[in-house]
């Protein structure tokens, strides 16, 4: 496996790459990388000849208030991880690198499904996870992308940006991995003390309910999303940011439960800020 931090490099390297007819899978991360990345990669492995993991904690994407500078970073560790699931290549440049002085060309999906959950709670943060997303599919010239489940917004919109531009990439999205007891793996758990790591399984354990109640027969958006959103306000060290139950396939508001459904939600753990999702077909 090479590591790669220049864009100059990583681009001559996957263009002579595509001019031997190889096939390219990418994994965008920002590494400090757990199962859940791990699963993306695998399932790139499978399907493609050659895997490249981007390692970039993406400034553009993080809001004046939010935990950049303390995202959590080991880039030997990931690359011993990336090595061992089968990357070939780990791209991870510098912020500087990717954004040099006078840097101001940005990509934005504009409309509903950037409007609500996330986008409107952390307003330009899907501004920068497209702009960096194109930016990588343009330096590593991808067949495939593999983003994950548990970020069903940010796979939409990247879904959507590939659609509105013509971009040659087929995005792939891959399931949630949780922990044994149900905690979506992310790498801000780590932020989390023990007691907190406790109170955040409310967030699988709401979803869960809600999705139960359509299992049972419930049809009203409205009912379950005010069940999922009764049992986190009761929960213990919770504090509620969005509870959404919408169209799975863009994020649109629903009349009645039918088709692709997505039960979304992001709550704050102390100062951690935690996203889950739970998709299902009725
Ligand atoms: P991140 O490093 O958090 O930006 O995540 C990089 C990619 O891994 C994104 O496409 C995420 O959706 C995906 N990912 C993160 N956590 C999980 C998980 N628990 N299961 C599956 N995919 C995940």
């Amino acid at each position: 496996m090479e590591v790669i931090k220049k864009i100059a490099e990583m681009k001559e390297i996957s263009l002579c790459l595509k001019r031997e007819g190889k096939s390219i899978g990418l994994v965008p991360t920002m590494g400090y990388l757990h199962e859940g990345h791990l699963s993306l990669i695998k399932t790139a492995r499978r399907e493609n000849d050659i895997i490249i993991m981007s390692n970039f904690v993406n400034p553009l994407q993080f809001g004046p208030k939010e935990d950049f500078a303390t995202y959590p970073r080991d880039p030997d560790r990931d690359n011993k991880l990336a090595e061992s699931a089968g990357v070939d290549y780990v791209f991870g440049p510098t912020s500087e690198e990717m954004y040099p002085q006078g840097y101001c060309t940005y990509i934005e999906v504009n409309g509903p499904m950037v409007e609500k959950m996330c986008g409107k709670s952390r307003p330009g943060h899907f501004k920068g996870v497209t702009t960096v997303v194109l930016k990588l599919f343009l330096i590593t010239q991808p067949d495939r992308a593999y983003f994950g489940q548990k970020d069903a917004q940010q796979a939409i919109i990247v879904r959507k940006m590939v659609t509105d531009l013509n971009v040659p990439v087929k995005i792939i999205t891959c399931p949630i991995v949780r922990e044994e007891d149900g905690l979506a793996l992310s790498s801000r758990n780590t932020y989390l003390s023990s007691e907190e790591r406790i109170q955040a399984l409310a967030l699988p354990r709401a979803l869960s309910a809600g999705r139960d109640m359509i299992l049972k027969g419930e049809t009203d958006p409205l009912k379950v999303k005010q069940h999922i959103t009764s049992i986190l306000a009761s929960s213990p060290g919770i504090r509620l940011d969005y509870v959404e139950v919408v169209n799975g396939d863009d994020l649109s508001d629903l009349s009645a439960i039918k088709g692709k459904v997505l039960l979304a939600a992001a709550v704050y753990v102390g100062k951690t800020r935690l996203i889950d999702n739970i998709d299902l077909e009725v």
